[in-house]
């Protein structure tokens, strides 16, 4: 409605509801692997070089994860590090994590042998998508201790690419290695 004080201008519109605010996803169930840490047997501890080491370890279920993902390692009175998840994600009951040895908590967790147990979280982090390259070349590249997070992605890839792959690796002492999928 409009009076002759009006100044003109478009009719005012009648207030409108706010609009509803987009759906939000539902927030992800809290795991109770992830608060309280779960005691993990060592299987077997195998050496890498002079200051890594791969723990082969046992959950006390079998243990679902995605390649990229990684858990807390924890030893009762030392401390809690992230660990990234170094096996193939098939492996289910034997669980590997690559550790190099850097300070007080990983220069224990190298120190572990078969039949010790360590706490574990887990698992957290996001996957690497190595189903969004299917159909195209897929080229891996990491160095030093940035190789463990990805071999459980080379895994994913070589099953999932059954005529897969040329491998290049730098010679001993080289930056890294590379592994080419086709
Ligand atoms: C998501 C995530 C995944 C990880 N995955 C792995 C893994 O798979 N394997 C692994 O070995 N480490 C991994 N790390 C790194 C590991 O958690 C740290 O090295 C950890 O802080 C070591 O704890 P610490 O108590 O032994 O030594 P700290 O007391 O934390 O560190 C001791 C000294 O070493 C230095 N330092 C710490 N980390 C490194 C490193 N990586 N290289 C060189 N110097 C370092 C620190 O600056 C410090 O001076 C990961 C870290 C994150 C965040």
């Amino acid at each position: 409605m409009r009076t002759t004080a009006d100044p003109g201008g478009p009719e005012p519109r009648a207030a409108q509801p706010a609009p509803r605010p987009a759906a939000q996803p539902a927030a992800r169930a809290v795991q109770a692997s992830w608060i309280e840490p779960a005691p993990w047997q060592v299987a077997a501890v195998r050496r890498e070089s002079g200051d890594v080491v791969t723990l082969d370890l046992t959950p006390p279920e079998p243990f679902e994860f995605l390649p990229g993902q990684f858990n807390m390692l924890y030893l009762a009175g030392i401390g809690e590090v992230p660990i990234s998840i170094s096996g193939d994600p098939r492996a289910n009951t034997e669980v590997l994590h690559t550790i190099r040895d850097v300070g007080p908590v990983t220069k224990a967790l190298c120190a572990l042998r078969p039949g010790q147990q360590v706490g574990v979280r887990g698992p957290y982090g996001t996957s690497w998508p190595v189903a969004a390259a299917a159909g195209g070349d897929l080229v891996i590249i990491a160095g030093g201790i940035g190789l463990p997070p990805l071999r459980p992605a080379l895994y994913q890839a070589l099953t999932t690419r059954p005529t897969c792959c040329s491998l290049s690796s730098s010679p001993p002492g080289g930056a890294g290695s590379t592994w080419m999928c086709r």
